[in-house]
């Protein structure tokens, strides 16, 4: 074995000692059960460690991450593990978080190929297209940290209308999904203001939330194109 995971593996031993050292019982108490009233959805990236930023101690907060935050309906990795955090650990709050910088998002803002995530990320590249208008006429480094939030807004709807929160929601269950966006520059949380606790307040929230974006008609897009899309976000 390598010095280098050699020595992660001694972090481990007295991230351990310490932990036992000052709460006795820490370890063993959480053997029981985990009872997390958080459930995270995250990007792979990092710099965005659920737990250190939200200053919880393990067993505290459920975490699904994939790159750049996607929930995508027919995602059974996602879904499942939202339907696990729902129904069996009974978590009251699902945060969706994006963060600026995320290169996932700025592959699918500038086109660039980078492998396989290309397909993955032709989730945001629909965003942007469907954003267009919000997000064009701002100059670059405006437009990424732009769809990084509205990337958010959309997989907080995503998680909102899935079939799991629906169904939690119908049996009374109280459960909110909330849209934050983490700032690599100042390691701080940005609540979107578009928590959704309830099937009625879903379109609601997502519309605030997307038409605090101001937009800026293209005179020169393609009108079928406008015309598809535009039914999907217009009033
Ligand atoms: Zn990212």
């Amino acid at each position: 074995m390598t010095t280098e995971i050699k020595l992660l593996l001694e972090h481990n031993r007295v991230w351990a000692a310490r932990m036992e050292r000052e709460r006795p019982g820490f370890f063993t108490g959480l053997m029981a059960q985990q009872k997390p009233r958080y459930m995270w959805i995250g990007c792979s990236d990092s710099r965005v460690p659920a737990n250190e930023i939200t200053g919880l101690d393990p067993g505290e907060v459920f975490v699904h991450r994939n790159i750049a935050n996607v929930v995508v309906h027919s995602d059974l990795n996602a879904l499942s593990t939202i339907q696990f955090a729902v129904e069996h650990l009974q978590v009251e709050h699902i945060m969706v978080v994006g963060h600026y910088g995320c290169a996932g998002v700025r592959a699918a803002l500038q086109g660039t190929r980078i492998g396989l995530a290309d397909n993955w990320l032709r989730h945001i590249r629909d965003l942007k297209l469907r954003h267009r208008k919000s997000i064009d006429h701002l100059p670059p480094e405006q437009q990424e940290d732009v769809l990084c939030e509205i990337n958010v807004i959309e997989q907080t709807g995503n998680v909102a209308l899935s079939t799991v929160m629906q169904d939690a929601w119908a049996r009374g269950q109280k459960v909110t999904v909330h849209g934050w966006v983490y700032g690599l520059r100042d390691g701080l949380l940005k609540d979107l203001q578009v928590s959704m606790d309830h099937p009625d307040a879903v379109l609601n929230a997502f519309r605030t939330a997307i038409k605090r974006y101001p937009r800026e008609i293209d005179k020169n897009a393609d009108r079928a194109i406008d015309t598809t899309f535009d039914s999907l976000d217009d009033d």
